[in-house]
């Protein structure tokens, strides 16, 4: 279904596409085998003005007021993931890193940096994840201290998406320990920033194009003007964040679906058992039905929510923000792994994509925190509406 798009988010879809055909498609495999960055893919996105559709036109973007290009940002990484989901993560980690800037930023940080993203020169990346703090985020232990003009951050952030790639890092740290989660902040840091630096490079089963890295800060100085919104404020920048990323990771979540149910009808139409095509046996048509309708759902929620964001309106969308990337990454993991099954034997191997989309689909489960973690903020919205329903 096209779900009402408009002229230019058709063009923006279309152009993502075109991409995902005939630049990302014919290189997944050399890619997914090699576990290198998908630079030339990223050179090709931004030729195209691929990472403007989540700029605001202020800032040599494509955006206009009250958008958030949320709609654009998800068909984008929906097109690129259908292809391959790991090198689609090279612009929707940026647009993550981008987001606390867009919500938060002072019209100066704005300037300073959203024109080098939307031309693509820049990459960007968040890093809230800590050794101790993965679903508890609020047990950050890296801290920011106050030095005449700057901080002085130390700590160190694990599985990071594009880290070491990216430019430009919007990342938590505790600038009043005593205070816990209050008492964070959020910061805009360049690579080149004197005492940042990257550790370990993770291997990790699926997403091979995506590089997922340590941030380790020792005495890193940044200056006070990269401060995002106010010291305290980091735990708010990273929940609003998220509040308008994850339908982004269910986008990537709904493509790998899309991808791997365009694959496995094209092969069902063309294998031949008992002397017809696998297409005609009732069995798998109920599997196909059950994988095309559960993506449509998960199209139609994460489209709604996206225009919803789109209009302006923002308030109180976390449960749904947790709704869209539950339902479409549990749905990708379904939809993998019966793709994986109507391919037969064929399916286990590397010779055919299904596999590597199984294996991609299992992270839209886990980052962005787990899926378990959004049904606890789906249940505390519930719990929420009893009260409000029982009066
Ligand atoms: C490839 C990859 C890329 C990533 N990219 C980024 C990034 O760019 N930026 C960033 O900041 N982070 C990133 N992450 C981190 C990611 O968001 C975390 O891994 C995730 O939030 C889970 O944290 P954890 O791994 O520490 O698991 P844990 O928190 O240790 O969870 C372990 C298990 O316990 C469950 N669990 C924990 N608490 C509860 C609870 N209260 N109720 C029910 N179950 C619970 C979890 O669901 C999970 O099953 C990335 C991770 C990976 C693997």
């Amino acid at each position: 279904m096209d779900h009402h798009l408009t002229e230019d988010q058709r063009n923006i879809r279309d152009l993502a596409r075109t991409i995902a055909e005939e630049k990302i498609k014919p290189v997944r495999a050399k890619y997914d085998e090699e576990n290198v960055f998908p630079w030339d893919i990223v050179r090709e996105l931004a030729k195209v003005d691929l990472f403007r559709v989540f700029i605001p036109v202020e800032y040599d973007g494509l955006v206009e007021s009250p958008s958030l290009g949320i709609t654009n940002m998800c068909l984008v990484t929906e097109e690129l993931s259908k292809a391959c989901a790991g090198i689609a993560l090279a612009f929707a980690g940026t647009a993550l890193g981008t987001f606390p800037i867009l919500l938060h930023g002072s019209e100066e940080q704005k300037r300073r940096y959203l024109p080098d993203i939307a031309a693509g020169k820049r990459l960007a990346a968040f890093g809230l994840t800590e050794p101790a703090a993965g679903s508890d985020a609020s047990a950050q232990r890296t801290t920011a201290r106050r030095d005449g003009d700057e901080y002085v951050l130390n700590g160190t952030k694990v599985f990071i998406t594009n880290g070491g790639e990216a430019e430009i890092y919007t990342t938590v740290a505790l600038t009043n320990p005593e205070k816990g989660a209050r008492g964070a902040s959020c910061f805009i840091i360049e690579k080149d920033t004197p005492g940042f630096t990257f550790g370990k490079k993770e291997t990790k089963m699926g997403i091979h194009a995506s590089v997922t890295r340590e941030l380790i800060f020792d005495g890193a100085r940044v200056p006070k003007e990269n401060l995002l919104g106010r010291e305290g404020m980091g735990f708010l920048v990273a929940m609003k964040t998220f509040d308008v990323s994850r339908p982004g990771v269910g986008a990537q979540a709904l493509g790998i679906a899309e991808g791997a149910l365009e694959e496995t009808l094209k092969y069902a139409h063309t294998r031949h058992q008992f002397g017809q095509s696998i297409m005609n046996f009732q069995g798998l048509q109920w599997m196909l039905a059950d994988m095309a309708m559960q993506t449509e759902a998960a199209k139609a929620l994460i489209y709604a929510l996206a225009a919803r964001i789109d209009s302006g309106d923002t308030k109180d969308i976390g449960h749904l923000s947790a709704m869209t990337k539950v339902l479409a990454s549990d749905v990708a993991m379904k939809v993998t792994t019966e793709a994986v099954q109507i391919f037969g034997g064929y399916g286990y191997m590397t010779d055919y994509p299904v596999e590597k989309m199984m294996r991609d689909a299992k992270i839209t489960q886990i980052y962005e925190g787990t899926n378990q973690i959004q049904r606890n903020v789906i249940g505390s919205w519930l719990v929420k509406e009893a009260a409000r329903l029982a009066g």
